[in-house]
């Protein structure tokens, strides 16, 4: 099959490559569509933290966001039929260790990550997969079934947050991740979302996709605003989705007593600073929310119907083919850049 493969940092070919074969449990995938995200240029770029640290090696095929259409089953796979048109999961955890029988599998310590950690991903025409962690999406085009893991993360963070219809919801930033937890924490009835932060286009994408309002970041200057904007409640619950360190001095300004901060950026190990006295004397509850476990199928549905939409996010395409182009093009951070789609 033809792969696009990271031989090393800064060493990337499309070529030849095997192709998979499935084991008894896992199914054959031909790729439709295949979102770049942030993970696969750091991948490319040698820093990315599990490389970095020796847990991940080289070379790698990458692509934790795509989605196809199975072509081949193991001879134990009961719930897949060929032709079935799916998305995988990004983490494949062992289904064995503590935390895998609790349900926390994003947290296994024995977990493969697709196109990440000791696992092939998506950029390339075929990829293998065990059968549990491939959901079926029904009539949802495949280009936006390739950001379903994206807008998995942002359900994650709003289940995190508990949001419900009493609550009034800040979502700091307007990347994807963002912008699919704005649509998230609506879809959960939330009575009030703001979002906070990036261009202007950004914003208006934020309003478009249901905010009540978008403010740009300068906002978090005045308390007298943000009290007003909220009835002078504060927000019940705050999602971040920045990975800058300097809005977690916010925080104080933004959360109720009570409420709860939800955090899904990574910081590149970059410190924030945390008024503790304040956590501690305001019951507020700080929680980190990594990757999507357990909401996958109720994700695909909420973007089935409409609820959450993505179609904005796709702003730019290459052929898989030109993968490390377009790689180098995000590198470049180009300012109308959101989501860019690869397709073999
Ligand atoms: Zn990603
Ligand atoms: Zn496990």
């Amino acid at each position: 099959m033809w792969a696009f493969t990271i031989h090393a940092p800064l060493d990337a070919r499309f070529e030849q490559a095997p192709t998979p074969k499935p084991a008894p449990q896992e199914a054959l995938v031909r790729v439709h569509s295949a979102a770049i995200c942030g993970t696969d240029l750091e991948i490319y770029q040698g820093n990315m933290v599990y490389f970095t640290s020796g847990a991940a090696h080289y070379p790698v095929i990458p692509g934790h966001e795509w989605s196809g259409e199975v072509v081949q089953v193991g001879s134990d796979v009961h719930s897949l039929h060929i032709g079935d048109r799916v998305v995988g999961e990004c983490t494949i955890p062992c289904g064995q260790c503590v935390y895998c029988r609790r349900g926390w599998y994003n947290l296994c310590a024995n977990r493969r990550e697709t196109g990440i950690l000791n696992m092939n991903g998506g950029f390339a025409e075929f990829v293998v997969m065990p059968s549990p962690f491939l959901h079926h999406i029904g009539e949802l085009p495949y280009d936006e079934a390739s950001m379903v893991e994206t807008t998995a993360i942002a359900v994650y963070a709003v289940h995190q947050a508990q949001v419900t219809p009493g609550d009034r919801v800040a979502v700091l930033g307007t990347g994807p991740v963002g912008l699919q937890a704005v649509q998230a924490a609506k879809a959960y009835g939330a009575r009030q979302v703001v979002a906070i932060g990036g261009r202007p286009s950004r914003r208006k994408l934020a309003e478009q996709y249901g905010a009540d309002v978008a403010l740009a970041a300068d906002i978090l200057d005045f308390t007298e605003q943000i009290r007003r904007l909220t009835d002078g409640q504060c927000f019940d619950a705050v999602i971040e989705a920045t990975g800058n360190p300097a809005v977690t001095r916010k925080f104080p300004l933004l959360a109720r007593p009570h409420g709860r901060i939800v955090m899904t950026g990574l910081f590149g190990g970059k410190i924030g600073e945390l008024d503790l006295d304040w956590l501690v004397t305001s019951n507020v509850i700080l929680q980190g929310s990594l990757g999507s476990p357990n909401v996958w199928d109720e994700t695909i549905n909420l973007m089935a119907c409409g609820k959450i939409r993505s179609s904005d996010l796709i702003t730019h395409r290459y052929p898989l083919a030109q993968a490390k182009q377009a790689l180098q093009f995000m590198a470049s951070r180009p300012p109308d850049l959101i989501k860019m789609l690869l397709t073999p």
